[in-house]
C-alpha cells in the first residue's frame, strides 16, 4: 500500500516514520522497517498503526542508520499479522523488500521454491518474490540489480518493490510496473515513495519512475534502466507543491 525509502546522511528511521504517517490517508493494517544498522540489517514490523510499530521500536536500543526502507501493508494474501506485515526478508537475510501490489503467478512460483528447499514464514506473494530474486541471485552468481531485471522477466502482476541490501550499505533498488514509485532527489541523498507527500518537505525534485524500469541508487547516483537493460535518463520534474 504505502512505501517511503531513504538512503542519505541522515538518520533514516525518523524521515521513514514521519513518511508512514503522511501515507497513513491510504488506508492500511500493517506496518514495518527494515534498516542496516551496526548489528547488520534488521526488520521490525508490527500489525497495526505505525504508532505501535514506534511503541515496538522503542524497545531497541540502536536503530542508526543511513538507509532503510518502510512499508504500510494493504494485505491481499494472507491476513493482517506482524508476519505478513512488510519488509519480507530473504531466505540468507541478506536483503529485505517491501512491495506493494500483487504477484499473480506467486503460486506457481512458490511451488518451485518450496521443491527446492525455501522456508516461507509469511503467506505473502511479497516473500515469494524476494525469494525468487535471491535464487535468481545464487544460481546466477550475479549482481543483485541483475537478478531483479532477470525475475522482473517471470513476474507477472502489480509491484513497487525497494530492496536493501545488506552488503551494499549505500544502495537501494527498486522497480515498479503498475503500482507507482516516486523518487525524490535531495543534496547527497534520495527519498522513495509510493506517492510524493512524504518527499515533499525534503526536496522538490522528483524523478517518476516508469513501468518496467528499475532504479538503482549506489553511491550517491540514480541510474534507470529497463528490464531490457536500457539505460534511460532520469528525467527531473520540478514539484510545485505547497506545504
Ligand atoms: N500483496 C502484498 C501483501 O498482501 C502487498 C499488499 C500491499 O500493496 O500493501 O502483502
Amino acid at each position: 500500500c504505502g512505501i517511503v525509502a531513504y538512503v542519505g546522511q541522515q538518520e533514516a528511521l525518523p524521515i521513514i516514520i514521519k513518511g508512514l504517517k503522511r501515507l497513513e490517508y491510504r488506508g492500511y493494517d500493517s506496518a514495518g522497517v527494515a534498516l542496516l544498522t551496526k548489528d547488520g540489517l534488521g526488520v521490525y514490523k508490527k500489525k497495526g498503526k505505525v504508532s505501535e510499530l514506534e511503541n515496538h521500536l522503542v524497545e531497541f536500543a540502536d536503530l542508526s542508520s543511513k538507509i532503510g526502507i518502510g512499508h504500510t501493508r494493504w494485505a491481499t494474501h494472507g491476513e493482517p499479522n506482524d508476519v505478513n506485515a512488510h519488509p519480507h526478508y530473504s531466505a540468507s537475510e541478506k536483503f529485505a523488500m517491501i512491495h506493494n501490489g500483487i504477484i499473480e503467478n506467486y503460486d506457481v512460483l512458490k511451488k518451485d521454491l518450496l521443491n527446492k528447499g525455501y522456508v516461507f514464514h509469511s503467506e505473502t506473494d511479497s516473500e515469494v518474490f524476494i525469494k525468487f530474486i535471491e535464487d535468481i541471485f545464487v544460481n546466477n552468481h550475479c549482481s543483485l540489480e541483475e537478478a531483479v531485471r532477470l525475475a522482473l522477466h517471470k513476474i507477472v502482476g502489480a509491484y513497487a518493490i525497494v530492496i536493501v541490501n545488506k552488503e551494499e550499505p549505500d544502495t537501494l533498488i527498486a522497480a515498479r510496473k503498475g503500482s507507482p514509485l516516486v523518487i525524490g532527489v535531495g543534496q547527497d541523498e534520495y527519498f522513495l515513495a509510493s506517492d510524493a507527500t512524504p518527499i515533499i518537505e525534503y526536496t522538490n525534485q522528483v524523478v517518476y519512475l516508469d513501468d518496467y524500469e528499475i532504479a538503482v541508487i549506489r553511491d550517491n547516483q540514480l541510474q534507470i534502466k529497463t528490464i531490457e537493460n536500457v539505460e534511460t535518463n532520469p528525467y527531473i520534474n520540478q514539484l510545485e507543491l505547497e506545504l
